[in-house]
């Protein structure tokens, strides 16, 4: 179908499609639009990676805003990571140029952004479309179009029931809204569009050529039954020949692992291996991004990663800083990188198509089993498909490595010839229908228990459970822990949220961790404002809850952190398990995380951190975030109790927001400033926000190792009546002082929108 026929789009698209080099669609696009994608029907669109979802999105969105009739309204973009929520965005916002603005909101979950009403395009993550909802965002009801992509995601334990309750929950809302959801291939698309009352579009088609396969030996096996020789030279593992040969021909190459290490690792190993094809300019080039990636942090994780950069290789992974992960991505689309280790965050949508993939890991860690699990077909295929560059490679390649004829055969049958597995809801899992049962109530969507059934029949949980008895036997369940924990009552057959489940509700708390912040905080009652508990034991409690992610106890870790537990008891808040009880692990490893947020605002180096903990300094963001998150939650379930325990936790807070001991929590507040620089103008005698507005500019010039522009915004943010540096030397005495000690820069470690991953994928 040519462009120019597709109904119901403005005008200019037509023209921007034609820009942008494309005059006709996809297949599979072409039959969404026969399905009546541009005329406000729903669709399920199942298809291979790269073969043009996003434009099915856009052709729906584009419609649904320019549409006059009710039908018509804004379009909300939903998306499964933070991270693809700026890749959209930049794709959207060509729009603007067109008239149409476009939001993004992945921020703070409490607020209904308000400022979005304007928006005709909204981006955001599944988590924050179901903060907006539980907060009654109005412009929610002027919505026309919402889409949800890689809606398989569903299936995810951790954050597949939030995608679905909150698709659930908008099509309840508003019954003439058109929902489009993108899929990977999947083994029952079907059940999605029944679930979506949805027309399906279920296709193999790809725009280039994809060949599956497994080397093993000297040889490539491929899916149609060909073989071809790819030989290892003396000490060559698989991968790296694999590369070479790639790079021999001009190609680029995708090698997925199971961890960050090995990421890491084999991207260091395989430097060696591209370095060699090389040319001059490429060298300085790489040179120049090496340089920006060592600017963007002061950790071993910036080092390694320029060093591989400068030979040709990379690793990527959602430890990184967002600014590392985009320099990376850039320079493989430049063809400048030869070769990107990824965990397989890089396979669920960042655009970064190479000649060859290879999916070197079949297998990784899993904590719930305790050792290694295969892993899906759907996950295979979706790395797999990032091979080949339409218009640009000839085919794409994508390999599984064997090591024996066992393992070639297997892999084949598990594989290559595999069908993507099934789709299954995963609300029925405890935390999830806990959380989600008390927002529904407690947002006025359901106000009985058989409301409450009504709408959980539109969940795909319900399409696919075994009976209506299952789904109400274990809804009871959860009602019944809810009003035993006085987050709901019943009333004459009403069910409704106490104020105190409001709160839970509206702060995003799982409601279990609300009961435990709760039960922790008991000992300290109404009107008992002497004591407060220590930063360490309120550490401790949010990192026992649900919400927090653990860290991992390794080998050893038990008798070192049973010992802290023992020495730091009088801290801990709430009554410890015994030794003997299998809750006890738990406690250990929030014992862990504990510490870590004490070292985190202890001042403690993001490099010793993360060498301490091994851990990326994306997880140390991560758990900052959510420590954030849940201090300010323990502070307003405080209040709601009465408990006068706010100023304690406050500070707690502030400390781990700021990455500072105690006295500084004033000074790094101030916008620019940060824990390093707040150190050293407080070593200098700064050591308030009052001083540093009264203070000599010569002094906060030496303290800010002579940088006028940062010195100059920092006192231009703080309100210093004459924040200007021209002419200011720095205070020799206070650089002499200083310099004595550590040389380390300042970096943007501790700002809070890092943009890093922190949903605990790779
Ligand atoms: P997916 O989301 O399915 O992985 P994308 O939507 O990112 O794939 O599309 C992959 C690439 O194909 C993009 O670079 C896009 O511009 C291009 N593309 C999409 N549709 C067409 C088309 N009809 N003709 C030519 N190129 C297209």
């Amino acid at each position: 179908m040519d462009v120019a026929e597709i109904p119901g789009i403005p005008d200019w698209f037509v023209e921007h499609l034609h820009v942008d080099g494309i005059e006709a669609l996809y297949p599979p696009q072409a039959e969404a639009v026969e399905k009546g994608v541009t005329d406000g029907e729903n669709l399920v669109a199942s298809i291979p990676t790269a073969s043009g979802k996003t434009l099915i999105a856009t052709l729906a969105m584009l419609s649904s805003v320019t549409r006059e009739t009710e039908t018509g309204g804004k379009a909300l973009y939903i998306v499964p990571l933070r991270a693809l929520a700026s890749e959209k965005r930049g794709e959207f916002e060509q729009f603007e140029q067109y008239g149409l603005s476009v939001g993004v909101s992945t921020g703070n979950y409490e607020s209904d952004g308000g400022w979005l009403a304007d928006k005709d395009i909204i981006v955001a993550t599944s988590e924050k479309v179901d903060s907006l909802v539980r907060n009654d965002a109005p412009w929610l009801e002027d919505l026309g179009c919402v889409v949800s992509d890689e809606v398989h995601l569903v299936d995810d334990g951790n954050r597949g029931p939030t995608l679905e309750v909150t698709l659930a929950k908008l099509r309840s809302l508003n019954p003439t809204l058109q929902t489009v959801a993108l899929s990977a291939t999947i083994g029952n698309p079907e059940a999605l569009a029944a679930w979506l009352d949805a027309e399906l579009v279920d296709s193999d088609w790809r725009p280039i050529e994809l060949q599956k396969g497994v080397h093993f030996g000297d040889a490539m096996h491929l899916e149609d039954g060909s073989q071809e020789r790819l030989a290892l030279r003396a000490s060559e593992s698989q991968e790296a020949a694999i590369v070479r040969d790639t790079l021999e021909d001009e190609g680029s190459t995708l090698v997925f692992v199971n961890s960050r290490r090995n990421a890491e690792s084999a991207a260091r190993r395989l430097g060696g291996t591209t370095e060699p094809f090389l040319s001059g300019a490429e060298r300085a080039e790489l040179a120049e991004i090496a340089a920006q990636i060592r600017d963007v942090s002061d950790t071993d994780t910036s080092d390694d990663l320029a060093a591989a950069v400068e030979k040709g290789a990379a690793f990527h992974h959602a430890g990184l800083a967002r600014d590392h992960r985009s320099l990376v991505e850039d320079a493989f689309r430049d063809r400048l990188i030869k070769v990107v280790c990824a965990t397989p965050t890089l396979a669920a949508g960042v655009n970064t198509p190479s000649r060859r993939v290879v999916v070197r890991d079949w297998r990784r860690y899993d904590g719930t089993f305790g050792g290694m699990q295969p892993l899906s077909v759907l996950e295979v295929h979706q790395m797999m498909g990032r091979a080949g560059r339409p218009g640009l490679d000839p085919y794409g390649e994508a390999l599984l490595l064997a090591s024996g004829h066992d393992e070639l055969d297997e892999l084949f049958e598990r594989y290559v010839w595999a069908e993507p597995e099934p789709v299954r809801s995963k609300l029925a899992a405890e935390p999830a229908l806990r959380t989600h049962i008390l927002a529904t109530v407690a947002s006025g969507f359901a106000r009985s228990r058989e409301e409450l059934l009504t709408f959980l029949e539109g969940t795909l949980y319900a399409e696919q459970a075994a009976d209506r008895d299952q789904l109400q036997a274990v809804m009871d369940t959860v009602i019944d822990y809810l009003e035993v924990n006085d987050f709901l009552e019943r009333l004459d057959g009403t069910l409704a949220a106490t104020s105190l489940g409001h709160t839970v509700s509206r702060l995003y708390l799982d409601p279990m961790s609300a009961a435990e912040i709760l039960d922790g905080l008991a000992e300290y009652q109404a009107g008992d404002g002497d004591s407060q508990p220590t930063a360490f034991g309120l550490y401790h409690l949010i990192s026992r809850t649900p919400d927090m992610y653990e860290l991992y106890l390794r080998s050893g870790d038990e008798e070192e952190y049973t010992m802290l537990a023992y020495e730091r008891e009088d801290d801990l808040l709430g009554r410890a398990p015994s030794e003997f009880d299998d809750a006890f692990e738990d406690w250990l490893s929030a014992i862990k995380t504990a510490r870590l947020l004490e070292d985190w605002a202890s001042e403690l180096d993001e490099d010793t951190i993360t060498e301490r903990y091994g851990i990326g300094p994306g997880d140390i963001r991560g758990k900052v975030d959510t420590a954030q998150w849940l201090l300010g939650a323990a502070e307003s379930l405080a209040t709601e109790r009465g408990l006068g325990v706010s100023p304690g936790i406050r500070e707690a807070r502030l400390r781990v927001e700021h990455g500072v001991r105690e006295e500084l929590v004033d000074l790094a507040g101030v916008r620019g400033v940060g824990r390093k620089r707040a150190r050293r103008l407080y070593e200098a005698g700064i050591e308030t926000r009052a001083d540093l507005r009264e203070a000599d500019k010569s002094v906060v010039l030496a303290a800010l190792r002579g940088r006028e522009k940062t010195a100059q915004s920092i006192l231009e943010n703080v309100g210093h009546h004459e924040p200007a540096m021209a002419e200011v030397t720095p205070a020799e005495s206070v650089t002499a002082a200083l310099d004595t000690g550590d040389s380390e820069e300042e970096h943007s470690e501790a700002s809070s929108d890092s943009g890093q991953a922190n949903l605990g994928d790779f």
